[in-house]
């Protein structure tokens, strides 16, 4: 079964590669080992390394520069075909689906985590108190911050590749120059941070009904669209009772916070 051996070498070598990325063994700007020291590092062909390498630069984390060596471009796969097809829709239109990938790997989140995955969120949310940007909207060198550390890891414990690079796709597309100025943060530095205590606290009791209602309830007054008169405009319109209800859930998540 020599292909199916070539094809688990391909697979090793791109997780190798993908994990120093992603981890940050690999820093965003740095120049990784040249080819034949990966090769050897990894156990497997130049070959295996090569094609490995190019399939990261086709989706922007690596880009090589001939006689400079082989760069980290991005520690999140952002795709020109997904960029492109998310041209077409409308701000609206794709905040909503971000919404969407948010609760949902909130939920497998709270299904697939692991212990080392609470700790993670645990560190995540001790590390950005007293961060009202959550996730930040930046641009230039900053721009990686649109990805809060909590919510990465977040979509990291839902075990759902694709889930993760779909966001990281939508976050690269709305920090795109067309959609600048359309969005802010409302959320206060408090707000976020007892928003993803309560979403982690769900979250540790595996109980994908509340952790599904504190992510709503989270994204809905994060990230959102503003207006020509920079006044914030609702993801989703509510009655004074519907925002009645939110408010009765959001307070018992909190007080199950202050009594534990
Ligand atoms: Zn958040």
């Amino acid at each position: 079964m020599a292909a199916a051996t070539g094809s688990e070498r391909a697979r090793k070598t791109l997780a190798y590669l993908r994990r120093h990325i992603t981890t940050g063994t690999w820093p965003v700007g740095s120049r990784i080992p040249i080819e034949p020291e990966l090769a050897e590092q990894i156990g497997v062909g130049r070959s295996t390394v090569r094609e490995a390498v190019r399939s990261l630069a086709s989706i922007g984390m690596l880009e090589t520069l001939p006689g400079r060596g082989t760069f980290v471009r991005s520690a999140a796969p952002t795709s020109t075909l997904l960029n492109q097809f998310l041209n077409d829709f409308t701000l609206e239109e794709i905040l909503s689906y971000r919404r969407a990938l948010e609760i949902e790997a909130a939920q497998q989140a709270s299904i697939h985590r692991s212990e080392e995955d609470l700790a993670a969120l645990e560190q995540a949310i001790r590390d950005e108190q007293g961060c009202t940007r959550c996730p930040v909207l930046l641009s230039g060198a900053e721009a990686t911050a649109f990805d809060s550390r909590f919510h990465r890891l977040l979509f990291d414990s839902a075990k759902n590749r694709l889930l993760a690079a779909l966001y990281a796709g939508t976050n690269d597309q709305l920090r795109s120059p067309a959609h600048r100025g359309r969005l802010a943060n409302v959320a206060s530095a408090k707000e976020v941070e007892l928003d993803h205590k309560r979403i982690l606290d769900a979250i540790r009791r595996r109980d994908f009904i509340d952790t599904v209602h504190a992510m709503a309830d989270h994204v809905d007054h994060d990230v959102v669209i503003v207006n020509d008169q920079h006044e914030a405009v609702p993801a989703l319109a509510r009655s004074p009772e519907q925002q009645q209800r939110i408010d009765v859930v959001r307070e018992a998540g909190e007080q199950r916070l202050t009594s534990v």
